[in-house]
């Protein structure tokens, strides 16, 4: 397979996660091949989507298997995005996944320096993706929240009391190894044993296109389960660093400058105007 340049190794140090296996082998499936040459876009984005359908592939929530301890059918896809970056990708994602009729997980961070949880724009589009069928979780960072059942759960609770009522899962942003294969009774965690091993799962972490190979072979073969991790904001279709860079700050710079107007206007209306423009980040 050729990955174009700008597809790959433009960001080597955007590593999300350490919980990454050695690439696994290829099962050679010529016929699992599509046509268009795969990359970080939309095109792909759908063509995963409707290959897994096509090889009977049943899209799974981790909520659903919290509630029954079981994997619901004989092929199940568990399609899991941490966002990381950008929940206006992960909306952009979760359109897509509605419109194949597939319902995928989605785990949002409290703490991430590039966008707010709690604010009403990333809080709509939670509300939204849950519409749409979606399970929506919490991205926990260990060095915020710990790793007890207790302190995530209690968190679980108070955001699904007090705020909006999310799925009880969770996975950990750049999870620690010790972490891996933990199971929890009051929730449930990706990184769960019984969904989360080398024989089962694939990430785009690191913004590597590594696992799709392995996919493509996973999917040919009829592999019983399948986690895989997507990071939303790598499918926006910006494949340079540069560029990358420049949507990230100017939608963070429009979004600070939107809170500055709307909360402190007789300072800053008339000095900083507003203007409506859709991110790819
Ligand atoms: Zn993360």
């Amino acid at each position: 397979m050729k990955i174009s340049d700008e597809s790959q190794g433009l960001f080597p140090d955007a590593g999300l996660l350490v919980a990454d296996f050695p690439a696994p082998p290829v099962t050679a499936v010529p016929d699992a091949r599509p046509e268009i040459e795969p990359d970080f876009g939309e095109d792909t984005f759908r063509h995963i989507l409707a290959l897994a359908q096509a090889r009977g592939y049943r899209f799974a929530t981790f909520a659903d298997y919290h509630a029954t301890g079981a994997v619901p059918h004989s092929r199940c896809f568990f399609l899991r995005h941490d966002v990381d970056i950008s929940p206006g990708m992960a909306l952009r994602l979760g359109e897509i996944e509605h419109e194949h009729g597939v319902r995928g997980n989605f785990f949002f961070q409290f703490n991430a320096e590039t966008y707010s949880f709690f604010v009403p724009e990333t809080l709509g589009i939670i509300r939204a993706l849950q519409g749409m069928g979606h399970c929506v979780g919490l991205h926990i960072d260990e060095q915020l929240t710990g790793t007890e059942e207790e302190a995530i759960a209690k968190t679980l609770d108070w955001v699904i009391d007090c705020v909006l009522p999310i799925d009880r899962t969770i996975s950990f942003h750049r999870a620690s190894r010790g972490n891996l294969g933990r199971r929890y009774e009051r929730f449930l965690s990706a990184y769960d044993s019984r969904l989360f091993d080398a024989q089962s799962y694939l990430s785009d972490s690191r913004r590597s296109f590594a696992f799709y190979e392995p996919l493509m072979g996973w999917l040919g073969e009829g592999r019983p389960c399948i986690q895989l991790l997507l990071h939303p904001e790598w499918w926006g279709g910006v494949n340079r660093l540069d560029r990358f860079w420049d949507v990230l700050r100017d939608r963070r710079s429009e979004q600070l400058r939107r809170y500055m107007t709307t909360n402190f206007p007789k300072v800053f209306d008339g000095m900083l105007p507003t203007d409506d423009t859709n991110f790819l980040i």
